[in-house]
């Protein structure tokens, strides 16, 4: 555990940002100097297998210390981080025993991190708080998962009483550009189940994630002399507008939480000739989100016949909820649920309003719930981290492993999805 926060500063100094617009992976070289000193340090701590392919997709094993067999079990957490904001030169502040106060990230800017705009900083007073120095995000998502994916490991090596079966730990890089689970592969990591530690405050416990597409609308006018317009003219700006005005208005964003969908335009541009509106879908009810996609359909019809076929839509699929992947093997999130319980931490169990590469992973066969690990404020400079909480990660990662050996007796499921 002595190492965890010297681990966590080491890696946050490295810049690893990813960029979306890069067809190479890993997206950026840089974050292969992470890779390879993930690597060293696996070796040092006497984990095995370890392997980087070319992708920089980092796996190890923790080989089991008991005579039966227990299902092997995988943690993975990603190395890169957010394109949203710069990650270089990235200087953490620390602040021990947190007074509850405004923490100044930045005189010169007069950046300040303040309970009062940000609440969730009160249930840390009195721990140890991890920043930025205003200038950068900080990286907790997602080194401080593999800081506390190392050092349990590094634990378990240290603490051979504590009995548990093969272990099975990944680090890759590009997640948040959406293109972490792509190339990972699940044959090769061998495991059942998986976690990623890759969430935010403690407690939290996902295995529940928006399904989600994209859309594009594209119309096509016929412009005309305005004066001698009359049904002749299709004014693709108001086709457009049509469209938009015959989606449910409190379906947004702005208006929805909780396991409620929603349709979020994006962008819309237009000339009387061509409009496009592009859009988002995303409902955790696959029976919802499939309506979703119909009403867009129906609108297009409607449009087409109204206008004359003027109204192109097109569909893609983004990602889906694990959920239906997850629950036939259910003792997965029973197992994390009992290990949080048992180290006196309430598990916070909610829909994810958004995707992660878990919900990729548990589609190409390796179920993957999400765990904290332990940040708020991702993607900007006002990203912290308490490091009790990553402290109370490494706990849960080392209680599931150990829950897991004593557990299949009881449970003696070994589903393959
Ligand atoms: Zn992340």
């Amino acid at each position: 555990m002595d190492r965890l926060l010297d681990r966590f500063l080491e890696y946050v100094a490295i810049d690893t940002q990813s960029d979306p617009y890069s067809k190479t992976t890993p997206s950026t070289e840089k974050q292969r100097n992470l890779a390879k000193k993930i690597v060293m340090e696996l070796h040092q701590i006497g984990m095995q297998d370890v392997s980087i392919d070319a992708n920089a997709y980092i796996m190890a094993t923790l080989p089991g210390n008991i005579e039966k067999t227990v299902p092997t079990i995988g943690f993975i957490s990603h190395m890169d981080t957010s394109p949203d904001f710069s990650g270089k030169n990235v200087k953490p502040q620390i602040i021990e025993n947190y007074d509850g106060k405004d923490i100044v990230l930045n005189s010169s800017k007069n950046i300040v991190l303040s309970p009062k705009y940000f609440d969730d900083l009160e249930q840390y007073i009195g721990q140890t708080l991890i920043t930025t120095d205003g200038t950068t995000l900080l990286g907790a998502d997602d080194k401080a998962g593999v800081a506390e994916t190392i050092t349990a490991m590094e634990y378990l090596i240290q603490h051979p009483e504590i009995k548990h079966g093969p272990i099975r730990i990944a680090f890759t890089p590009d997640e948040e550009i959406g293109r972490g689970a792509h190339l990972f592969d699940v044959e090769k990591f061998g495991a059942e189940w998986a976690y990623t530690m890759d969430g935010s405050q403690v407690g939290e416990l996902e295995y529940e994630n928006f399904n989600a597409a994209s859309a594009k609308i594209i119309v096509s006018g016929k412009s005309v002399h305005p004066g001698y317009a009359k049904n002749k003219m299709v004014n693709a700006i108001n086709v457009a507008n049509e469209f938009l005005s015959l989606l449910p208005a409190r379906e947004v964003p702005e208006h929805t939480s909780d396991r409620d969908g929603f349709f979020h335009v994006h962008k819309l541009k237009g000339e009387i000739e061509n409009a496009q509106i592009e859009l988002i879908i995303r409902d955790h009810d696959a029976g919802h989100f499939q309506a979703r996609k119909e009403l867009l359909d129906d609108i297009t019809q409607k449009l087409n016949k109204k206008y004359g076929d003027c109204v192109a839509l097109k569909i893609e699929d983004q990602y889906r909820n694990m959920r239906e992947k997850v629950e036939p093997v259910f003792h997965i999130v029973e197992i994390a649920k009992e290990a949080m319980e048992s180290l006196g931490i309430e598990p916070i169990i909610k829909p994810i309003r958004g995707g992660t590469d878990g919900s990729q992973l548990s589609f190409m066969g390796l179920p993957c719930p999400n765990i904290f690990a332990g940040g708020h404020n991702f993607h900007g400079k006002y990203e912290y981290i308490p490091l009790e909480s990553m402290q109370k990660a490494v706990q849960v990662i080392v209680k599931i492993c150990e829950l897991t050996a004593i557990q299949i007796k009881s449970n003696g499921k070994r589903k393959k999805s």
